[in-house]
Parts: structure tokens; sequence; C-alpha cells
């Protein structure tokens, strides 16, 4: 077994982290000795680094199926971030292309392939060749036809296992349920696999539900409330989205909209912009979200009741998939739920689909804490209370509304049962519209006897009402509101009715627009957004591939200025340390002068650099006293330089290489990182020269 310390290692060398989140390390393991593996983990769980770290460690190439090409990419750019050597190959490319891919595979160059199902056959002749020592199945769940993704292109993949019988295959899904599992292991043809199951709670989203109404003044308070976060809105139509999208598209809001209607040309679009940090909301049907990785999506509203806790938690669950603290919001309307009743009942296996949306029903409804419904609704049993729902926050208070459930009880007699909801409320509330007047209900008893209630209230009662199965409502009969035996408790009986105290909305919009504003683009995060927003730009890719929001909130509170202090943060790797380091480090140390907070930290690591450089010591020899890696104290070198230290850089550097980079520097238009210089010297510049090299040429500048 490859010792603890050496997996530790490779995590933090190459992927920046310090620690394995739940189960990769053991899943890793398991594969490492040559085991079949399927793993079970919510999205966001963290299960690329399951195969991309024993990629690294074994001999061979590891091959990645997974089922989206917009995916792939993105896998890929953040390998390439990190300097993992990877690629895909899929129809898109020229032969040309595919082949060189190929070639690189076979002379061990490229480390993982990404491929699709489909695209398999690529590979076919090449499969005798390559030296393949791990096949990951990523959304394995799409091989089953009981899963929600079915591919009939996964069917075929069992034939790997039998192939090369002696490659471990691992499997990942979220998909929780048994059938899918069984079935997932039996048609891979996974030999005696290891399974692991994670925990499907995200302690990091928010749960709450609200009523639906003045939706759409809700959502724009919400976001107007985080101007910089980026969040999905799920809607139930296709016109839902677009009427959403241009509504928050007046107020200001960069939304777009998303579904499958929409050409393909302007749907990659848009989701390129929400990728790249470009377009701040998505206003989507279901269809959007499978395909994207994005690490920060701080938000995700239902705009709609969805059909099921499954659909529901998936789509939540793309929301802080770095880590960081993220919200989830759901609209409950009653209109929907009929609406969705009605779908239901006339698809096909209607009474699963029905008592599927009664679940969610319930789930919306619920008076306990929203996390354990939902965890149980997973198989998992959660005795405490999450602390993170709207429910364990505020506690639903009750109070004794008999007398309101009489008079709403009484109204649907004396409106025969013939009346949907909302006619009931304008019924107690004394209403004058024409349809009352029209059925002349203004002469019954019990008309008005609600007016000192609000229509919102009232409506909320009525459907804690139907809730506590006081009255139902007949589907199949205009939505008409029936009472149930129950009913004659209260009416004749004597029964005591409690009712939940409504929650107003909340009301504390104190803090203007102009000020959160203002503080938001104020604080050092932001200027590290902003950073990483243009190095993604020039690197053509996107965001979050350069830093997480997590490694930048890390940033913000540590405060970073030397190399040594920023590869201690969660996220920075070798390779991401080389080619952002600089760029980053300089930004937290403008900000600290701009801000004029003392930097005593900031000196005392480069004071005693230059403290052993005047004492005559080498670079090496600095290196070596003050275990720190030659690259950092050469960072020093460059730093204390630009301060004004007599420090000779052209023992480093020649004056030739440093002409040379200038050049680059006019040519590439200034790039904000070092990455670019790299890739225009064909890889052959070292980054410690680039990095001295544009102390020198800075300097230079500054004193003209
Ligand atoms: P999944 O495929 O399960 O949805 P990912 O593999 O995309 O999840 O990982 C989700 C996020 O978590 C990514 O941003 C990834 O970089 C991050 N991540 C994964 N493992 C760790 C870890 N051990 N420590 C910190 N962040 C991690
Ligand atoms: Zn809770």
């Amino acid at each position: 077994m490859i010792p603890s310390q050496i997996l530790h290692n490779t995590l933090k060398e190459n992927f920046g982290f310090e620690k394995f989140r739940s189960n990769q390390e053991e899943i890793i393991n398991t594969i490492l000795k040559g085991n079949d593996t399927l793993a079970i983990m919510p999205t966001g769980g963290g299960k690329s680094i399951c195969f991309q770290l024993p990629a690294l460690l074994l001999p061979g190439i590891t091959i990645v199926i997974s089922p989206l090409i917009a995916l792939m990419k993105d896998q890929v750019d953040s390998l390439k971030a990190n300097g993992i050597t990877a690629c895909f190959i899929n129809s898109t490319q020229t032969e040309i292309e595919q082949q060189q891919h190929i070639e690189n595979l076979k002379n061990n160059k490229t480390k993982l392939v990404y491929i699709a199902p489909e695209s398999l056959s690529y590979l076919d002749n090449a499969f005798s060749i390559l030296n393949i020592s791990l096949i990951a199945i990523d959304e394995a769940h799409c091989i089953s036809s009981w899963g929600h993704d079915f591919r009939p292109a996964y069917t075929n993949l069992g034939y790997l296992k039998n192939r090369f019988p002696s490659t471990p295959v691992l499997a990942l899904t979220a998909t929780a349920d048994k059938a899918t599992r069984q079935d997932i292991s039996n048609q891979l043809n996974l030999r005696n696999p290891s399974v692991f199951i994670s925990s499907f709670d995200r302690k990091n989203l928010s749960l709450e539900v609200r009523p639906a109404l003045d939706r759409v003044k809700q959502i724009i308070d919400f976001i107007e409330s985080k101007p910089n976060d980026s969040g999905i809105i799920y809607c139930l139509s296709r016109k839902t989205t677009e009427e959403l999208a241009e509504k928050l598209h007046k107020a200001g809001i960069a939304a777009k909209a998303y579904h499958a209607g929409l050409d393909a040309e302007l749907r990659s679009k848009t989701q390129d912009e929400f990728i790249n940090d470009e377009c701040q909301v998505v206003c989507a049907t279901i269809a959007f979200g499978m395909g994207i990785d994005k690490s920060n999506v701080r938000w995700v509203i239902h705009y709609n009741l969805p059909k099921n806790i499954e659909g529901y938690y998936q789509e939540i669950g793309r929301a802080g998939r770095d880590g960081l603290t993220s919200e989830t919001i759901l609209f409950e309307s009653y209109g929907d739920l009929i609406q969705l009743q009605k779908f239901a009942s006339q698809g096909q296996n209607a009474e699963i689909q029905l008592s599927k949306l009664e679940r969610m029903k319930q789930y919306a409804d619920a008076l306990s804490c929203r996390r354990k419904i939902l965890l149980s609704y997973f198989g998992e049993i959660v005795t405490e209370n999450c602390g993170n729902c709207d429910i364990c926050k505020n506690p639903p208070a009750f109070f004794d509304g008999t007398i309101i459930a009489q008079k709403a009880l009484s109204a649907i007699i004396r409106l025969k049962e013939s009346e949907p909801l909302p006619v009931i409320v304008d019924f107690l509330r004394g209403s004058k519209n024409a349809y009352i007047y029209e059925k002349e209900y203004q002469n019954l008893k019990t008309y008005g006897v609600g007016i000192e209630t609000s229509w919102q209230d009232w409506n909320q009662y009525l459907i804690q009402l139907i809730n506590l199965g006081y009255c139902e409502i007949a589907f199949h009969q205009q939505n008409k509101i029936k009472l149930t035996p129950l009913a004659k408790k209260v009416l004749f009986e004597g029964e005591k009715v409690q009712l939940n105290t409504i929650q107003k909305a909340n009301t504390d919009k104190t803090v203007s627009k102009e000020i959160k504003e203002k503080v938001v683009s104020n604080s050092l995060f932001e200027s590290l957004r902003k950073l990483r927003y243009e190095i993604a730009k020039q690197e053509e890719v996107p965001a979050y591939v350069i830093f997480s929001d997590a490694a930048l909130r890390q940033m913000e509170i540590n405060r970073p200025m030397s190399e040594e202090e920023l590869i201690a943060i969660d996220g920075v790797g070798k390779v991401k340390l080389e080619k952002y380091g600089d760029a980053f480090i300089k930004a937290i140390i403008a900000f600290q002068k701009d801000k004029k907070v003392k930097t005593k930290k900031e000196s005392s690591t480069y004071k005693e650099t230059l403290a052993l450089y005047q004492e005559g010591l080498t670079a090496d020899e600095i290196a070596e006293k003050r275990k720190l890696g030659l690259s950092t104290i050469l960072s020093h070198f460059a730093k204390l330089y630009l301060d004004g230290a007599s420090i000779d850089l052209y023992q480093f550097v020649s004056n030739k290489e440093v002409t040379q980079i200038k050049e680059a520097k006019i040519k590439l238009k200034k790039p904000t990182a070092l990455k670019p210089y790299f890739d225009y010297f064909g890889e052959k510049m070292a980054y410690e020269k680039i990095r001295l090299a544009l102390a020198i040429i800075e300097k230079e500048e500054n004193n003209n």
C-alpha cells in the first residue's frame, strides 16, 4: 500500500489541496491495489480527484469515460492549469488531431484521456498498444435504464472489463438508489467491487422554502443583495425562463434564458458566459447544469416546485461545489402543484410520479428540519437538526386557529364545495368582484367574515387546512375545494385546530444597494476576483480553473505576501504557484498598501532573505538555510530588487534573455500572469528567469 504521506503530498503538489474529502483516500487506495470500485458521492463531493490522483501514481494512462463534451473540456483545462497532461478525444476533432493525441498516449506523454462512450472506437486500433492503468467511468448511472439519464451508448461499456480483465475499473455516480447501483455493477462486469457511499449531506448549502408571492420582486431583491454572485434559477417551462430573464434584465441584472428549444449556438454561448462569470444569472429549465462544472455557483433558486426530490437535490447540488456557503431557495406555489399533478397523472407511471410529487410537496410544507427530510429520502438517518435550513433558523410557531378554520370550512359549505381556492378567499374577504356578484355570493351567510385577514394570509391558511386534511383539492373537477370527513369534527364536534404563524417576508432591507455594492467592490476578494478574471480571459479558460472562490476567500483572510505563504492556501499547488503566484502576491501587497494596512508580516520573510544575501550567501545557500525552495528565494530577490535593494539579478538571467522577454511583453500585450510568457518561449524559458527579467524591466520602466 502506498503510504498516506505520499498520497497527501501528491494531493498538495498537484491539486493544491491539504486534506482529502470523505472517502477520497479510501477510494484511491482500493484503486491502487487494483480493485474494481464503485464510488457514490453527491454532486460536488469531489469525484474527479478519485481517478485524477491515481492517474498520476500509476505507470500507464487513465481512460475517463464521460458523457458530455463540454464537461471534458473543462476538466482537461483544470488539469492543465495544474500542470497535468490530459486530453480529450471526440468527433469534433480532425483525424490528425485525434492521431496526435493517440500518439502522445502511446508514448506515455499524456496521463489522462477523456472520451465519450460513442467515441471509444477511435481508440480501438490503439488499444493493444496502449498501456492502460485505470478505466474511470463517470456518471456511471447513465448505463442504467432505471436511472434518470439513461444513455444507450453506455450499455456497451461492459466489454471493457472483459477486454482488460486486470485493469481496475472505477465507476462514479451521484445517483444513490439501490436498483441503479446494482445495475451499474452488473452491466460493467465489475469484479467483486469495493463500494463506497459518501454522505449526501451538503452542509454548505442552506435550504429555504418561501411562498411564491411576488416571486419576481423577491428574486430581484435577493440578487441585488449579492451583485457579484452567480446563480441559476430553475423554471418549469421554457416560456417562464424567457419571461423571467427579460424581467430581471429590465431590472438591470445580467440574466439570460436557457432551454432545449433555443438554438445550439446561443445555448453554448450562454453557458460559456455563465461559466466565465460574464452572465450572472441563468434562468433555465432542467436541461441546464449537467454539462457544467462551475464551482462558484453561489445560489440556486427554484422558481417552480420541482417534480421530485431527486431532481431538486441534484439541481441545488450545483451550488457551492467549492465548499463555500451557498444559498438555495424554493418558491412553493399552489398553482404549480396543480399543474404538476395534472402532468404527472397524464404521463407514464402516473402513480409513481404522483407519489414522488407528493414527497416533494411534503418537503416544501415541512415543519421540521428540511435537511433531515432530504437525507432520509436518500436513506440517510440523521438525528441532529441541521441549523442551516429555514425551519431550524426560524422554528414555526403555532396558534389556536380554530375560528379561522371554522370560517374557512363554513365558507366552503356555503359555496357548495364548487369553487377553487381563490374564489373562497375572495368570498371570505367580502370581495366585490364581478364573479362574486354574478353568482350572487354576496347574499350568502359568512360572506365577508374574514375581512380583517389579508388575501395572502387566507391563501396560506387554506393551504395549511388542506395539508392538515380538513379539505382537499378535486384536481379532476376544476380544482374545486371539497371538505373531508375530518371537517365535521371542527365544525360540529369542537375539535381545536393548531395553525402555523405566517412568516412575513424579510423586511430588514436597511442596507441600501449602493452601500452594499461599495462594501463588496472594495474588498480584497473583489480585487483578486478581477485579477482572476483577467488571467482567465488571457488563457481562455473559465475563471474558477485559475483558482476557486474558496482559494480566493482564504487568500483574503490569510493575506499571503510571499510564495511560502501562498502555497499554504488550499487550492494552490506547485504549478499554479509558479504560474500565478507572483500576480496574486503583488495584488495582495498592493491592496494592503492601498488600504494602508501595516505590513510588518510582509517584510519579515523578505528581510530575512535580504539579510542573508547581504552577509554574502548565494541564493542556493539562503534556500538551504531557510529551508525554502530556490524559486521562492528568487521570488524574494525579485520583490526586494523592485523595492530598491541592490541585488544583482543578472547573475540569474542574461542580458539577451531580458531583451527577449522585453519583446515578449510587448507582443503579448503585457499579460498579467507568467504563463503566457512561458508558452511564448515554447516552455523553454524557466519561470524564474521570466520573473526576474520582468522585475528588471519593471524597474527600468519605473525609472524612466
Ligand atoms: P463532483 O464530480 O463529485 O461533482 P468535483 O470532482 O468536480 O465534484 O469536485 C468539486 C469541487 O471540489 C471542485 O472544485 C474540486 O476542485 C473541489 N475538491 C475536490 N477534492 C477536494 C479536496 N480534497 N479539498 C478541497 N477541494 C476539493
Ligand atoms: Zn435544518
